[in-house]
């Protein structure tokens, strides 16, 4: 023990002593917090972000994007090469930027996540293989070279202290890291464009037995590439240049653009992308080609090449390499898959609207139980959700098999059937809905795991039930690993899944409970036609909310996007004096909720009469409700009165669809 702790001590045993006193003369104060008026917000908070976006115009209070609402667009121009024995993807692109924003830039932010592969980098997951990541070789912004010499330290971060100075050509920092920024010598000014050009190369890593992080490939023969251009990050109204760096667990964040890619492969190697093929007589068989004119006429899955089908000639056109001409519009991102091993069949769906579209289905042969129920699935997605969102934009949707398993992106998913219907929603958000999903992922996978379980009702021919959902949050509320939906879902922590993609769908299940399924089902259409290829944050979608079911909803948005909080209700007591019955009800939680009890009756006595809050369900069955207001005054209990003319009460259920965050819901019963 050293003597500065000694005298710690002697500090700290005197400072015992002293408040023998003090503690004496002081009464105990137990802490009983819901004995106190409960302070109920009712306000979205708005923090500075969405404040300059309302003066700017850019977003306003109507949810719907602003008058001087504004995004980038990028014209992409890629060609690569693949090479099958390094598994080498080595690529030059040109990027026109389009800065539609209102003010000069100053800095391009690239993303260049194959770098989540490096050794040195910031992750929040483990890689199946580190590989150099994405080695950048030139790079150039309107003909200036830009200084590839990386100035950040192994964490991505630039050197502390030092000025920068003026600078005469364009700079890149952290080209080694998942989000690389080129500072300017001259800024982009508002309305103006300007080009990059690139080149680069990287290893698509090994996932061999292990599930891929968003790509990889399979031994040599099979590759999901995914993440493998350098792509201009967003720059937006509310942050600027998006510069969350690609960590693993969240996803991303995409402007629109279009896409002209041609990817030079090995002849014999069959290729699912992104985008509509622009050159099948050059690449594929005439007998691939006959096979797929037929796709469209029916529903049947149609073969289009077979597993006997090898090599070149076979299961491509002829040749040593071919090139395979890929066109997107309105896309944030492509992602495509290759294998000298594909099978290759095609079946169609109807979007309403729209007409019959293609969906290809490339998968090992050895995989074709999981794939040949992929189709069927990937359609009823695709007209399910058209018909309940808004029809699906895409010309096409290609799913491929490989080393992920689940994951999305325009017009393609790497998924079996198992997956497919998740997947193929992501087409909904955040390919035609634009969402920010490394940030706010519950808009994206929160979203789709609620309209996935409204797909799966549909598909066992069931009425779709999202009862229970609701209540069962109160089991989580209060664990202090739980980020709120509005903290950056990039950093969600040991919850993220519960964050990103648990906690929407008992949100929705509540708001359901509050204004009906239906209507959150025809707000959330109308959402998704208001913000089509555009990015909205959760104000816009709250307020877009409030606007469409006619209701300030703000208390409900403030607990569920902003807190942990629970209803946590229950019946506190029951008593009948003549023909009314008062039932106070008692809410322990933060959330308030309206209150709605389920009356059962006895058979027979007198006349059920009926009361202005009230619908019967059956003749013994009432639902009564009051609205959530009547928390506003701060009590925690609420003195609900039935007056039903004398018919004896059998039994009372307080939030009989279990909609409303409960910890304990079998205090929710009378008689108990
Ligand atoms: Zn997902």
């Amino acid at each position: 023990m050293s003597v500065r702790s000694i005298a710690a001590l002697a500090l700290l045993s005197s400072a015992v002593a002293l408040p023998i006193s003090a503690q004496q003369s002081a009464p105990v104060l137990p802490y009983t917090p819901t004995s106190a008026p409960r302070a109920i917000r009712r306000d979205i908070p708005l923090t500075n972000m969405i404040r300059r976006a309302w003066e700017a115009g850019t977003r306003d209070s109507t949810g719907r994007p602003g008058r001087n609402y504004w995004q980038l667009w990028n014209d992409y121009t890629i060609n690569a090469r693949f090479d099958a024995p390094t598994a080498t993807v080595s690529g030059s692109e040109r990027v026109v930027i389009h800065n539609n924003s209102d003010s000069a830039m100053h800095e391009i932010v690239l993303r260049l996540d194959q770098n989540i592969y490096r050794a040195n980098v910031p992750r929040a997951e483990t890689v199946p293989e580190i590989t150099d990541g994405m080695v950048v070789t030139k790079l150039t912004v309107d003909g200036a070279n830009v200084d590839l010499s990386d100035r950040t330290n192994a964490a991505g971060r630039s050197p502390r202290g030092r000025p920068a100075p003026p600078i005469t050509h364009p700079e890149a920092i952290g080209i080694t890291q998942t989000v690389a920024t080129i500072k300017l010598p001259a800024p982009i000014p508002a309305k103006g464009t300007s080009t990059i050009e690139a080149e680069w190369h990287f290893r698509v890593p090994q996932s061999l037995g292990v599930r891929g992080l968003r790509m990889g490939a399979w031994g040599d023969s099979l590759y999901q590439v995914g993440q493998w251009y350098p792509r201009v990050a967003v720059f937006d109204d509310l942050r600027g240049w998006d510069t969350d760096p690609y960590l693993g667990p969240s996803e991303f964040y995409n402007n629109y653009g279009h896409f002209d890619v041609k990817l030079d492969m090995p002849a014999g190697w069959l290729v699912g992308s992104t985008g509509v093929l622009q050159n099948p007589e050059q690449v594929l068989t005439a007998s691939a080609r006959e096979k797929l004119s037929r796709v469209l006429q029916s529903d049947s899955t149609i073969n289009i090449v077979s597993a006997d089908e090898r090599g070149p000639g076979k299961s491509t056109a002829a040749g040593d390499r071919l090139v395979w001409h890929f066109v997107a519009d309105s896309v944030g991102d492509v992602a495509w898959g290759t294998s000298d091993r594909f099978v290759w069949d095609a079946t169609r769906a109807t979007i309403p609207g729209k007409g019959v579209i293609p969906i290809n289905i490339f998968y090992e042969p050895g995989n074709a139980s999981k794939y040949v129920p992929a189709g069927p699935t990937a359609r009823h997605a695709l007209e399910f959700y058209s018909k309940l969102w808004m029809p699906y934009t895409y010309p096409l949707l290609t799913m491929v098999d490989g080393p992920e398993g689940g994951m999305e992106y325009p017009m393609f998913i790497m998924s079996s059937a198992g997956a497919a219907d998740h997947e193929t929603g992501h087409q909904w958000w955040p390919m035609m809905v634009g969402t920010n999903e490394t940030w706010y992922g519950f808009m994206d996978e929160g979203f789709n795991q609620y309209m996935n379980r409204l797909s799966r009702f549909d598909r066992l021919g069931q009425t779709p039930n999202v009862d229970s959902l609701g209540q069962s949050y109160g089991r989580t509320s209060g664990d202090e690993r739980e980020h709120p939906l509005m903290s950056d879902a990039n950093y969600g922590g040991p919850m993220y899944s519960f964050q990103a993609y648990g906690k929407a769908p008992l949100m929705l299940s509540m708001l359901g409970g509050i204004v009906g399924d239906t209507a959150v089902w025809n707000a959330m259409s109308d959402y998704a036609k208001a913000w089509r290829f555009k990015h909205p944050t959760p104000w816009d979608y709250a307020l877009f909310m409030d606007n469409a079911l006619h209701k300030d909803l703000s208390w409900f948005w403030y607990y569920w996007l902003f807190t942990d909080e629970s209803v946590d209700g229950s019946i506190a007591s029951v008593k009948t004096a003549g023909a009314r019955t008062t039932v106070v009800v008692r809410q322990d939680g933060a959330m308030p909720s309206p209150v709605v009890l389920e009356v059962k009756f006895a058979a027979t006595g007198p006349a059920i009469r009926a009361m202005k809050n009230a619908r019967m369900t059956d003749s013994t069955t009432a639902i009564v409700t009051w609205p959530v207001e009547v928390w506003f005054n701060g009590n925690r209990t609420y003195n609900a009165v039935l007056d039903f003319g004398g018919r004896k009460i059998e039994s009372i259920t307080l939030d009989p669809g279990r909609r409303f965050p409960d910890r304990n819901p079998s205090d929710n019963v009378w008689p108990r």
